[in-house]
């Protein structure tokens, strides 16, 4: 699996749709500062399902939205959409071409789409745990995160080993099992204080 594209509009610095073609080997993104090299990093983060607009580098999620220079209207939406190539099927879906989208109104409304299909962001987390891609991801390590992980907590740099070895999905499994098991337990309780109360 490797990255393909990543097509841009509206996002950022980025108001005119804007194409990046990846191949095979290193790909170098060079700028002046300023530039929007940062921004294409942030655009992957994004379409990935990034909800921390910290992580962005915002203060809020409309602020991604390019939001106007001197000589251009702000725009009502921005999306971002990028193509992997799966024809290793790494990806559990049945294509061998993948691209995911998400767009964001400035009403706060949302999308996100998966080979065109509008999807949940459940849906795209699904796909990408224990790939490395996906937000908790390490595939894109930005400035600053190898200090980070390093000086950070253990369990912080555990959750990183988990994704490598491919354990996170079965790890979110079993804790959305314990909180039904929970809620059933609770309802449990509530069918027996009211036996006991008809007793
Ligand atoms: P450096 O080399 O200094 O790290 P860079 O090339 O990585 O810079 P970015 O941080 O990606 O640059 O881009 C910063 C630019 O993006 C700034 O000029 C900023 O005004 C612009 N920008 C950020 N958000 C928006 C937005 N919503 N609308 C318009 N422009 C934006």
């Amino acid at each position: 699996m490797y990255l393909k594209s990543i097509e841009i509009q509206g996002f950022k610095s980025f108001a005119h749709k804007i194409k990046f073609d990846f191949h095979n080997g290193i790909t170098a993104i060079v700028g002046p500062n300023g530039s929007g090299k940062s921004n294409v990093a942030d655009a992957v983060r994004w379409v990935l399902g990034e909800q921390r607009i910290k992580q962005l580098r915002g203060g809020a999620m409309t602020d991604v939205i390019f939001s106007g220079t001197e000589n251009r209207k702000p725009l009502s939406y921005a999306s971002v959409a990028i193509t992997l190539d799966n024809s290793d099927h790494q990806l559990a879906i049945d294509y061998e071409e993948v691209t995911v989208t998400r767009k964001l109104y400035r009403s706060g409304e949302s999308d996100y789409l998966l080979n065109g299909s509008s999807c949940r962001l459940k849906d795209i987390n699904e796909l990408f745990y224990d790939t490395g891609i996906g937000k908790e991801g390490y595939s894109i390590i930005g400035q600053g995160q190898i200090d980070k992980i390093l000086s950070g907590k253990p369990e912080e740099r555990r959750e990183l080993f988990d994704e490598a070895a491919g354990i996170v999905k079965f790890k979110r499994r079993k804790h959305a099992s314990l909180k039904k098991l929970e809620s059933e337990q609770a309802n449990l309780v509530r069918v027996r204080d009211i036996l006991s109360e008809l007793e």
